[in-house]
């Protein structure tokens, strides 16, 4: 004979019905139900919050999660890389003075590079760096330097 757990006081009880039963008795029945609708009236965002949280976390979709939230850290970081770089050569060397065509054409040059080498990404075991696709918004890995 197979016995049931309780959900309301999680003691084991002997089913006295062939279908599934959730309590082992009315009394904890009817207590499950009171304690169930209280906390929802106390909680109204219970409820809703909890519809957001997956009960049952498909692994692979977590990856494509993590992946996807590890590629948009790695466009920020290129976003920071392209500041530097812009800092570097020398567009904000004085902020007071208007910006020169001289100025915004190496800027235009600089921002429609596709390929940027990724400076916070090991490179990979056979050698070869990564860059960040910007066409694409992909890493891609290279022999050849890119982002020349
Ligand atoms: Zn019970």
């Amino acid at each position: 004979m197979r016995y049931y757990i309780c959900n309301y006081c999680y003691k084991e009880f002997e089913p006295t019905r062939r279908r599934v039963q959730k309590f082992c008795c009315n009394s904890c029945r009817s207590k499950a139900h009171n304690a169930k609708k209280l906390k929802q009236s106390k909680l109204p965002t219970t409820k809703i919050e909890n519809t957001n949280v997956p009960t049952n976390i498909n692994p692979e979709q977590t990856k494509t999660k993590v992946e996807a939230m590890s590629v948009q850290g790695v466009a920020n970081a290129t976003l920071g890389t392209l500041l530097a770089d812009w800092i570097r050569l020398g567009l904000t060397k004085d902020v007071n003075l208007p910006a020169t065509k001289g100025d915004l054409v190496e800027l235009v040059k600089h921002l429609t590079k596709r390929y940027h080498k990724i400076l916070n990404h090991p490179q990979r075991h056979d050698g070869t760096l990564p860059y960040f696709d910007l066409h694409t918004n992909t890493i891609i890995y290279s022999f050849i330097p890119l982002d020349n």
